[in-house]
């Protein structure tokens, strides 16, 4: 090509000459300064990935530093309610503006922006794919030290086009200790590792629950299979979240950033 910069990482154009592998990278808003992006991922939907990530962000916000959550399960969108955030996100010609939580984690949401959040997202992937890198590409996120991105579930097309789109630092995997959800972590670990991006751990959940009148853990599904598949892949497991009414009930209520005994301190002492 004539006006050939030799830079491949910052071309779309698929000549002979092309050295490293094509980018799909989008740059943010020019009014965003985001550090950290770390992504929290399950191979499959409802084991508690959205809590966890909401979990995260309120203990990194308790700790002072400056938090954003990107809702990328743009068909189970459950953040805003678990912060309790009611307001629509509004918006200028310089972009969309994040709604702020109690504690002022910013937050940006297909809930958000939806008139009736009842409303079923029917849309197929490409047009889910493009809205998630809309919320990359069009949120004024301003200075955020870290960024949870609630990832699609599954290893399918939607998620693939996240890590494509935002520049993903690490990956936090999700998972209950059954057996057939191992088989399932282990396809979200190779995904990431295709995909080249550091997996920071993975957190269980669901792992028991205590029994109210004893105290005895009861194991409903069994003994845990992660830190076998922890210990397969050589990943930290940063911690096993027991079912607990009080969780549910602070996600229920809106009450998130309310968590007295936060279950993934540990687990945020590892985000660098
Ligand atoms: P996902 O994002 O993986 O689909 P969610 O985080 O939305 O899953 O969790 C699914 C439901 O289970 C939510 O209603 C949530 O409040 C509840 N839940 C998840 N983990 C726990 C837990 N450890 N204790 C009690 N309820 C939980």
């Amino acid at each position: 090509m004539s006006d050939c910069t030799h830079d491949c990482s910052s071309c779309s154009e698929n000549c002979g000459e092309r050295q490293d592998p094509q980018s799909f990278l989008e740059s943010p808003n020019p009014l965003s300064n985001i550090k950290k992006v770390i992504g929290v991922v399950s191979g499959k939907g409802g084991v508690g990935k959205s809590l966890v990530t909401s979990l995260l962000a309120a203990e990194m916000s308790k700790r002072g530093k400056a938090v954003s959550v990107l809702d990328a399960d743009i068909t189970g969108p459950s953040i805003p309610k678990i912060f309790g955030v009611c307001d629509k996100a509004s918006g200028s010609e310089q972009g969309i503006y994040p709604v702020e939580t109690e504690s002022g984690i910013k937050l940006m949401s297909i809930n958000l922006l939806l008139e009736d959040d009842t409303a079923p997202v029917v849309w197929r992937g490409p047009v889910i794919g493009g809205a998630v890198k809309q919320f990359w590409t069009d949120v004024i996120w301003g200075d955020v030290d870290y960024m949870f991105v609630d990832m699609p579930p599954g290893t399918g097309d939607v998620p693939l086009t996240v890590f494509q789109s935002i520049p993903v630092d690490g990956i936090i995997i999700v998972t209950s200790p059954q057996e057939l959800v191992s088989m399932i972590v282990e396809k979200a670990v190779n995904m990431a590792k295709m995909m080249n991006i550091p997996i920071i751990g993975l957190v269980e959940n669901m792992s028991w629950v205590n029994c109210p009148d004893c105290g005895k853990q009861i194991k409903i599904f069994g003994e845990s299979k992660t830190a076998e598949t922890a210990e397969k892949f050589n990943l930290p497991l940063l911690a096993q979240i027991p079912f607990d009414a009080k969780l549910a009930s602070l996600c229920d209520k809106g009450a998130i950033e309310d968590i007295e005994d936060n279950p993934l301190k540990n687990a945020a002492d590892m985000l660098k």
